[in-house]
């Protein structure tokens, strides 16, 4: 994806993955200054400890304590959360507006904070997050995953969100029944993470008439403002678009 955004863009760069032991972190990133890199893109495990070696946050960075993209300029390294904003592009993108809108969101994971900065960022009428452990959620007032509190949060909801990982695998029909998409409002979104493959929770609920989102719009939107960020250029998203899908879908 970023390889088709700089050759669209006529930019002489190259992103190369780089698999960074736990321990490693610190090395790997004292090069990228060294080396006068534009940036990186930062994923699991290393968000948090990434954002605890930049010189300076974003206010979304420093607010969500995650730094998915990193940007170098002056050998001085700027940390930044492109996944919030992301997230909301890509509802805005699929024809969803956040701003008045009532919304919840199943998980509270480093994914579920992101998601909710964004929909607040956006003017977001309520957010309920909604957590299997709620009392080990610091972030917010997570509320428990009990069929109370699901069945209520969701007669209230415009959007529903899933930042769990329970559709990242086959066979995850069991676990997305355990959702009670049945008291969902019928003109409600349903959006989920999940990028490379279609979810359980995902397919019930266009079943049942939903207009739905899957994760591949955050992950081009997250990867398009950290282009911009890296190259003060526009991001040729449809270039981005094009590449994103032809390795995802494997054509
Ligand atoms: P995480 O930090 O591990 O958090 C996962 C959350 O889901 C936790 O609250 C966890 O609860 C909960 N959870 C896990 N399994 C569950 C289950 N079976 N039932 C109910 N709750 C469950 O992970 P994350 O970084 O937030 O990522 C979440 C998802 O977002 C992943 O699928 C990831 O691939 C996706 N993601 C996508 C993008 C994108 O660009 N599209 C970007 C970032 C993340 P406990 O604490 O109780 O375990």
């Amino acid at each position: 994806m970023f390889e088709a955004a700089f050759a669209a863009a006529g930019i002489d760069a190259v992103m190369i993955p780089i698999g960074v032991p736990h321990d490693s972190l610190e090395l790997v990133i004292g090069a990228l200054r060294a080396m006068r890199a534009l940036g990186a893109s930062v994923t699991l495990p290393h968000k948090l400890a990434a954002a605890g070696l930049c010189d300076e946050l974003s206010p979304s960075a420093r607010e969500i304590g995650a730094a998915n993209c990193l940007r170098v300029e002056g050998g001085r390294l700027f940390g930044h959360n492109t996944d919030c904003h992301g997230f909301t592009d890509a509802l805005s993108a699929a024809g969803f507006a956040p701003e008045d809108k009532r919304c919840v969101i199943l998980g509270a994971g480093g994914a579920a904070r992101a998601v909710a900065y964004g929909l607040r960022a956006a003017d977001a009428a309520s957010i309920d997050v909604i957590a299997r452990r709620p009392q080990r959620v610091a972030w917010t007032a997570a509320r428990p995953w009990t069929p109370v509190e699901l069945r209520g949060s969701f007669a209230r909801a415009d959007l529903l969100v899933d930042a769990t990982p329970m559709g990242l695998h086959e066979g995850d029909a069991a676990a997305a029944e355990a959702v009670p998409l049945e008291e969902l409002r019928p003109g409600a979104w349903v959006a989920t993470l999940v990028y490379h493959r279609t979810t359980g929770l995902i397919e019930r609920a266009k079943q049942r008439g939903h207009a739905t989102v899957d994760g591949r719009g955050m992950l081009l939107h997250q990867g398009a403002r950290a282009f911009a960020l890296w190259t003060g250029t526009a991001p040729p998203i449809q270039a981005m678009q094009r590449a994103l899908d032809a390795a995802l879908d494997g054509t």
